[in-house]
């Protein structure tokens, strides 16, 4: 059978040097390793050093990992917040997160803005200092980026809370400001190109040390940040945690630092102005974000017009696989991946094709 190629924005294509990385994890018997071996442990500090290299992770951040991005919304909100989380609301993702906090019991507040849109630091207005501020970078959902600017501006505003960013599908093409950030995570099926499966969590101290004080009030009976930490101490984890999918992270990691982030992030633009400027000059398939600095440069949305289900059928019988709309853009939208596993080669192809199915 061809190979499809998966635009797809989470499953998507894996990076092009997972298979052999895998072939290598199972010669050298890697799923069967104890998570409480030395053998592990080394993984693990290795896969922390590769991320501070490629992303110039500063080193009071260390990094903990999880069985989801989601599972991170879950432990943030049980081990940061006693009563008042505030959430920037921007799409169904950040929606999911505030939902979570309600229903774990807290008083959560959220500033909303249209699809599309981005919540801009001047309405976040409240008598309520909040413990921890959500912010998404890039919602999936709709491809809209919440500017990195407002970071400060946040900070500023709100001091005392953990600032906590959702990089899950546009890290690390995108470049963190830390200073502004006390928390950071991702999953690994979207940029990293891996089988689905891993949360990633970068945690600064400021983080750990309100989880340690907070620790006699809050409800962690699964695992939380204090025993997170605690097993971080000898690069171990808590529960038995997907070792596979850490070892292929490692290795991936190490393929981009070889690669250079500037390459990948550079080339990253190039791809994504290729699919903007196609959508730009058809009247029938426009940017979903009208705003060209809101515009994902990972996840590429388009309105169809209603058109996409055509669409999508006529590649995948090419062998393309293109995301649909997020809920209920289901049948206007179109949703692009443009990871570092998408190659501009690819990505040629991709906008080529659009133009046949466009102009016949
Ligand atoms: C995919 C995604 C998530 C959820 O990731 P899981 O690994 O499925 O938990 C959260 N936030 C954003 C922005 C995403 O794209």
């Amino acid at each position: 059978m061809p190979k499809n190629i998966y635009f797809t924005p989470g499953p998507s294509a894996l990076y092009f040097t997972v298979e052999e990385h895998m072939r290598s994890a199972l010669r050298q018997q890697i799923p069967s390793i104890s998570h409480r071996s030395r053998q592990f442990s080394y993984i693990y500090e290795e896969t922390v050093a590769h991320l501070r290299a490629l992303t110039d992770l500063p080193d009071d951040y260390q990094v903990f990992f999880t069985a989801s991005a989601t599972e991170i919304w879950e432990r943030l909100l049980q081990s940061c917040v006693i009563e008042d989380s505030l959430h920037l609301v921007n799409g169904a993702f950040s929606r999911r997160f505030y939902n979570m906090a309600a229903q774990l019991g807290k008083s959560a507040q959220m500033f909303e803005v249209p699809d599309g849109g981005v919540v801009l630091p001047a309405a976040l207005n409240t008598n309520i200092p909040p413990e921890l501020i959500a912010i998404t970078h890039n919602e999936t959902s709709t491809g809209v980026q919440q500017p990195l600017a407002h970071l400060k501006e946040i900070r500023e505003k709100f001091p005392d809370a953990i600032t906590t960013i959702d990089v899950v599908s546009s890290f690390p093409l995108v470049e963190l400001p830390f200073e502004y950030i006390d928390s950071a995570y991702f999953s690994v099926q979207k940029c990293f190109g891996l089988p689905a499966g891993l949360g990633v969590w970068i945690i600064n101290q400021k983080t750990i040390d309100r989880a340690l004080k907070l620790a006699e009030q809050t409800n962690t009976a699964h695992h939380g940040i204090a025993s997170l930490w605690q097993k971080y101490q000898t690069y171990q984890t808590p529960v038995t945690p997907n070792v596979l999918s850490i070892f292929l992270l490692n290795k991936v990691l190490k393929d981009m630092i070889d690669k250079g982030i500037g390459r990948l992030r550079m080339e990253g633009k190039y791809k994504a102005a290729l699919i903007y400027q196609l959508m730009e000059s058809h009247e029938n398939l426009k940017p979903f974000v009208s705003n060209p600095d809101w515009r994902s440069q990972t996840v590429l949305v388009g309105d169809t017009g209603g058109r996409t289900e055509q669409i999508i059928q006529k590649l995948a019988t090419q062998g393309i696989v293109l995301g649909s709309g997020y809920g209920s853009h289901k049948k206007n939208h179109i949703r692009i991946a443009n990871f570092p596993t998408h190659s501009k080669e690819q990505m040629e192809l991709l906008v080529d094709k659009l133009t046949t199915i466009y102009e016949g």
